[in-house]
């Protein structure tokens, strides 16, 4: 197959092939049997959830064996030992998103719980019949879903900033969805189908101009860029700690001290309150007030050894790698002669996330024949069925990448796309 050249194959300093040893499940081969070897996994479906590198597995493993109790209960050494790492994860958190504050860093269990919690606490206390909810037409339904059941509690409404034709905010149009009713801005910082890199900055700043709060979903960019919510000055930011090495059920919800502050809890229950009565409750102060129960204990001290990894490694070389990455996906799927559509704009403009249907082919059964070949890749409409009908399709196929992938990797993925279509023709 020949390859429109990319000029570039390599970040300098960076070896995702060194990178790799650290990832046991990377060197895992598919369909082995009898005398077949089967083929090397080709994991491209990270914006779904990544993998973890040994050194945040032995940090799950160490926990276990040597520190585990619960957090902030017990008057005994060992809940003395998992209480500090528990908060020194917290603090790992505030330095890598730069809060001000670590009573401003809630750990949850995912982006989609940080969301509900603001939508729940935030929205109820704020939000009236008349008011507006401005989100866009890219969001995953974990931005679209809490505040549509916060229409339904309140009589809000829920208005969308279009997008074009291939997947860009339509900026020209903030100023006119935008009004004093506006109390909230949900937008995500990068479509987990589209890869588009919003411009969030402006975003913000016309949205604190008409007097709305902004809450960013941040799930698809923490993982892969530099995140300072200081100098962006949102409200609100949330992500996922299994989308950046760290285990499942843990996530963050970063809000400005005085939001958080005014909210009422969330959830109710043991650890976030200060005191109880038989008549009724004192919540606690922050960060506690927002995590009622035991919380994710080993998952959040888990995304604590994720972040000390990403560092280690910087976020710059990631971006970096990923649109080496991205570019070179462009390029081989170009280069099949397939009918390929790509949903979103030019590698140059998102990040390593490549959505694509191809002509007259379903995007499952180009899923299933890819995983044949030992690559992963997403179908379907990636929990944004809103963005695919504005888009006229009802799926399409997605590989997403991080920086442990490599362009021979991408090369494979080709390779495999081609053999399938060539099935297609055959059948
Ligand atoms: N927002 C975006 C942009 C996502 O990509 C995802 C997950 O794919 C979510 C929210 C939800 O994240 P979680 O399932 O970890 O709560």
């Amino acid at each position: 197959m020949a390859l429109a050249s990319s000029s570039l194959t390599t970040v300098s300093g960076f070896d995702p092939e060194s990178i790799r040893g650290d990832f046991p499940i990377l060197q895992t081969r598919l369909h082995a049997s009898g005398d077949n070897p089967g083929v090397p996994l080709v994991y491209l479906d990270n914006a779904a959830t990544t993998q973890r590198p040994r050194q945040v597995i032995q940090s799950l493993v160490d926990v276990y064996e040597k520190h585990y109790a619960n957090v902030h209960r017990g008057i005994h050494w060992l809940s003395d030992q998992s209480t500090d790492l528990y908060e020194e994860a917290r603090e790992k958190v505030r330095t890598f998103i730069n809060a001000r504050e670590r009573e401003e860093v809630i750990f949850t269990h995912g982006t989609t719980e940080s969301i509900n919690c603001v939508a729940r606490s935030w929205g109820d206390a704020n939000v009236r019949a008349g008011d507006e909810v401005l989100l866009s037409e890219m969001e995953h339904h974990a931005n679209l879903v809490p505040w549509y059941q916060l229409a339904e509690r309140t009589g809000c409404k829920v208005r969308h900033l279009p997008i074009t034709d291939d997947g860009r905010l339509v900026m020209d149009a903030l100023p006119q969805v935008l009004s004093e009713r506006t109390r909230l801005v949900g937008i995500t910082a990068v479509s987990n189908v589209l890869g588009t890199i919003n411009p969030l900055p402006e975003i913000i700043r016309q949205a604190h101009a008409a007097g709305a709060k902004v809450l960013v979903d941040a799930a698809q960019s923490v993982p892969h860029m530099a995140t300072d919510v200081q100098s962006l000055d949102c409200d609100f930011l949330a992500f996922s700690g299994h989308k950046m090495l760290g285990p499942s059920g843990v996530g963050i919800l970063y809000g400005k001290r005085a939001l958080l502050e005014e909210m009422p809890p969330f959830l109710g229950g043991g650890s976030m309150i200060r005191r109880v009565r038989l008549d009724g409750f004192e919540p606690a102060d922050l960060p506690a007030k927002f995590e009622a129960g035991t919380p994710p204990i080993v998952p959040a001290i888990g995304l604590g050894a994720a972040i000390d990894y990403i560092n280690q490694i910087g976020l710059d070389a990631i971006h970096a790698h990923e649109l080496l990455l991205t570019r070179r996906a462009h390029d081989v799927l170009e280069a099949l002669d397939a009918g390929v559509r790509f949903l979103g704009p030019k590698p140059e403009e998102k990040a390593g996330i490549v959505s694509f249907t191809l002509k007259n082919v379903h995007a499952h059964d180009v899923a299933q024949l890819l995983d044949r070949a030992g690559v992963a890749v997403r179908a379907g409409h990636h929990c944004t069925m809103p963005l695919h009908k504005r888009l006229s399709c009802t799926s399409s196929s997605r590989a997403s990448f991080y920086f442990y992938n490599t362009l021979g990797e991408v090369e494979t993925f080709g390779r495999a796309l081609g053999d399938a279509l060539r099935i297609f023709k055959r059948k």
